[in-house]
């Protein structure tokens, strides 16, 4: 289905959590949040019935986040049922990846088809800095897992961060000179609580590329610059992986924007950065039905906004980015 300005959308994130095992310091504060009590998260059958939903009106592709999505006890089951849906084609996830070791085969069984792996760091104190609760052995077996899993290709999201990691993005990107992975470098985005970090810390897209530049020299785009989802790819010379680079903030792609989000207290979230939001989960409590929550979602697409406001200095302030899924 198309938005009110001739966007396509058809791919929905899926919010499992607002908790987490980790606490980045861009993401979510130490201290001081309430989380969605459990009775309230949308329950596996709900996240079925939604995907339902929105399969009807065009979505096939859905990526489950949180929160870390796979803190849910019943995480391989709401996979199953969301790959038995007709219409999906694919089914991601954004993960830190510290359960994969005992979840990637039983994911990729279920249907998972490919995860993104956070790392924001190798070298020790920047993870500990950044991704605050982080174990630097666990991020090494939750990429052997998910590789030997055949959840490919791997993808990693490092946010890049002014005295937390920005010394250590050329080490980051060197990780592609020998492995065929995906290493994306994301703009920081002001969001909720911890958005004054993300103003003062923030590094655009083209200081990123000049750090790793005056590493291993220039480094050119593929694809002749286009837009791969939301990242422009480059590569290290003569590496087997990619580099990535997101840039909400410098280089908005609100124009490409395919997407909507579900939040773990199920509402309908019509773009990252807006506090738009419409109520589903007491819709789908209220006994309404399948064609109710269709129109619900065409609802939610018809009003989608263009894009955000950070140019203009404006951002979303109701929540963190843990409470949406990023
Ligand atoms: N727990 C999982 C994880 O760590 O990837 C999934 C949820 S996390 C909210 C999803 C992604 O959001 C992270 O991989 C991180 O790259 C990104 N993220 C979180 N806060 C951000 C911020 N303020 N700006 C940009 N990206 C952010």
């Amino acid at each position: 289905m198309k938005d009110s300005f001739g966007r396509e959308i058809n791919y929905l994130r899926i919010s499992l959590t607002d908790r987490c095992n980790l606490r980045c310091v861009y993401c979510m504060p130490m201290r001081g949040l309430t989380f969605v009590p459990n009775d309230d998260l949308l329950q596996p059958a709900e996240v079925e019935a939604i995907v339902r939903a929105a399969a009807e009106i065009g979505f096939y592709k859905i990526r489950l986040t949180g929160g870390e999505p796979t803190l849910r006890r019943d995480i391989v089951e709401i996979v199953e049922r969301i790959k038995g849906v007709p219409g999906i084609r694919e089914v991601a996830m954004t993960t830190n990846g510290y359960l994969m070791p005992k979840l990637a085969k039983p994911l990729a069984k279920a249907g998972l088809d490919r995860v993104n792996i956070h790392v924001d760091a190798i070298n020790h104190e920047q993870l500990i800095k950044t991704m605050r609760l982080a174990k630097p052995a666990r991020v090494w077996e939750a990429i052997e897992a998910t590789e030997a899993a055949g959840l490919l290709p791997i993808k990693l999201n490092a946010v890049v961060t002014r005295g937390y990691n920005d010394t250590g993005l050329p080490a980051l990107a060197a990780l592609t000179l020998d492995h065929p992975w995906h290493m994306r470098f994301i703009e920081l985005m002001p969001l909720g609580a911890p958005a004054g970090i993300a103003l003062e810390n923030y590094i655009s897209t083209e200081e990123t590329i000049k750090i790793i530049e005056a590493e291993f020299g220039p480094i050119f785009p593929l694809n002749g610059g286009e837009l791969d989802g939301e990242a422009r790819l480059y590569r290290l010379a003569g590496a087997k992986g990619t580099l990535g680079f997101i840039s909400p903030v410098s280089n908005p792609y609100c124009g490409d924007c395919n997407r909507m989000r579900v939040t773990s207290d199920g509402k309908i979230r019509l773009c990252l950065l807006s506090d738009k939001e419409i109520n589903f989960r007491d819709t789908l409590r209220g006994g309404w039905g399948h064609e109710d929550l269709v129109a619900l979602f065409k609802r939610a697409v018809t009003h989608k906004p263009w894009g955000h406001k950070l140019e203009e200095g404006i951002h979303p302030e109701l929540r963190t980015m843990s409470q949406i899924g990023g």
